[in-house]
């Protein structure tokens, strides 16, 4: 299987370069070249399989170029019970509500989706150069809005030939998330505030990438940058498995039957946690609607319905800030697929997004995103009401941003009358936003702070606080630096001593 760049000048990689790379020298992102297909019985097969299993099979399609028990004993480390997820199952199923169900897939360390590719990328990452006979250090450049940090700082931790430099927005991350990244422990992590919000950061680091005097430097002292945002493909192509387990999960309890279509909500940002479900949508998933939910940063919900992508508006900081996003990075390779891989047409609206901020697809290309995705927002008060109707009705406590597609979903089948099955992507602990969880749930104003807010929302909820959560205040600080974003650039050099 071949990988290439959505702006077409880098040719026929193999996964491992395009997982060493982490983003093509043209600005492009790396994208498989065909789309594997299963088939029924193959689905019929993957019932049987447990989350592990199906892992290896999965992957296994994608990255032809690794070794079978390579990735068997990579999957093994990555999704162990328990010392890596608190649920054998690593992304279990529950009810919601008649026709609707939820998949948790915060199970992993730091209690948010990422984990689930995040914690094998290192080994994907760490192989890829080994089979590339690479034995330069991997320096890790993140931007993270809050828990593609943390989950990469866990996942990279002490991993022997890497280092990895976390950036987040000073302001725009919750308390609880700040205090996992300050608190990060490691002799290869290193933790940086932007002033600014997440665009800046992502910018920064986008701008540190392609940076030829900084990536010269890098070389001459035997090490090269990777990424572990959803740009890499080696973060995509994990978060593919959890869509075949949970449509399996749910014809193993009988809810569906193999070859019912399933619609899956996805609270989106960066728009890569929907992509794999596209992925397995292409690959033969019998997926119905994907519905692409948004917080007030809803440049996706306007893109979906006219075709014009517009990032061209005010940036609203909210209670979801995982999903505070006006570059859906992910997007790119959407549009690729959907345009039929002309890669000279994506270069031009990238080229224009990134000259005006702006820019609009051809109608072809827009009608088949409007065939597969349905878009949507909710503000922060449906936000919050959907907390409140969730726990009342179903005693249940979901996160913000899972109450985000629970609300996007509601309007959607108002709409529509589609009354389809429907699995929802549940991304985050609601621990890891206690605060707005709690004042949603309790409808009492949350004075304490949020580390303090943890038992209060164990004993309102019922719920047990996450490992990863507990004594998050009683840890050392071992991360002080701030910067502007203008001076990104300048903070990797000194950490890195190479000036
Ligand atoms: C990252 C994140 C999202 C957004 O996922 P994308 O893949 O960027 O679209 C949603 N919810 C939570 C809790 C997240 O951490």
């Amino acid at each position: 299987m071949n990988y290439v760049s959505t702006r077409g000048n880098t040719g026929g990689v193999a996964s491992a370069k395009a997982i060493r790379l982490g983003i093509a020298s043209d600005g492009g992102l790396f994208t498989p070249e065909q789309i594997p297909q299963i088939d029924i019985s193959q689905l019929e097969g993957f019932k049987g399989k447990t989350y592990q299993e199906l892992a290896v099979a999965i992957l296994g399609m994608y990255l032809t170029d690794f070794d079978k028990a390579d990735l068997a004993e990579m999957v093994r480390a990555a999704y162990d019970y328990p010392a890596k997820f608190d649920d054998l199952r690593v992304t279990p199923v529950t009810r919601l509500q008649e026709g609707q169900y939820i998949l948790e897939l915060w199970h992993g360390p730091t209690c948010a989706f990422k984990d689930v590719a995040l914690q094998i990328l290192p080994y994907l990452m760490t192989k890829s150069s080994e089979l590339l006979h690479d034995d330069s250090g991997i320096v890790i450049l993140v931007a993270t809005s809050g828990d593609t940090g943390k989950a990469a700082l866990e996942g990279f931790r002490d991993v022997p030939g890497t280092k990895i430099i976390v950036f987040f927005p000073e302001q725009g991350v919750s308390e609880v998330q700040r205090l996992q990244m300050v608190t990060q422990e490691g002799k290869n992590t290193y933790v940086v505030a932007v002033q600014g919000n997440f665009d800046d950061a992502q910018n920064g680091v986008k701008e540190i990438f392609g940076n030829e005097e900084i990536i010269r430097k890098l070389r001459e002292n035997h090490l090269a940058f990777s990424s572990a945002n959803s740009i890499n493909w080696g973060r995509l192509a994990p978060q593919i498995v959890y869509y075949f387990y949970g449509y399996l999960e749910l014809c193993r309890g009988n809810v569906i039957q193999l070859g019912d279509p399933l619609n899956v909500v996805v609270p989106t940002g960066n728009f890569g946690n929907i992509l794999a479900a596209y992925f397995a949508l292409r690959m033969g998933l019998p997926l119905g609607k994907l519905i692409c939910a948004s917080n007030s940063n809803n440049v996706l919900t306007d893109f979906i319905q006219d075709g014009i992508y517009d990032r061209n508006r005010r940036f609203y900081t909210t209670i979801s800030p995982s999903m505070d996003i006006l570059i859906s990075s992910n997007l790119e390779r959407l549009l690729y697929y959907l345009s039929d891989c002309n890669a000279g047409l994506i270069k031009d609206w990238m080229d224009q997004l990134k000259r005006t901020g702006r820019y609009q697809v051809d109608q072809g290309t827009h009608s088949r995103i409007a065939a597969i995705f349905y878009g949507g927002f909710a503000s922060e008060p449906d936000t919050k009401a959907t907390i409140h109707r969730i726990f009342a009705q179903q005693k249940l406590t979901v996160d913000t941003h899972t109450a985000v597609g629970v609300s996007v979903y509601q309007r959607y089948q108002q709409e529509t009358g589609d009354r389809r099955p429907a699995l929802f992507a549940s991304t985050a602990s609601p621990f890891k936003f206690n605060s707005s969880v709690f004042e949603a749930i309790s409808g009492e104003k949350a004075n304490e702070a949020e580390i303090a807010l943890l038992e209060k929302l164990a004993s309102f909820s019922g719920l047990k606080i996450p490992g990863g959560l507990k004594n998050l205040d009683k840890k050392e600080i071992r991360h002080r630096t701030v910067c502007q974003k203008e001076e990104m650039g300048r903070v990797v050099q000194d950490l890195l001593g190479i000036h």
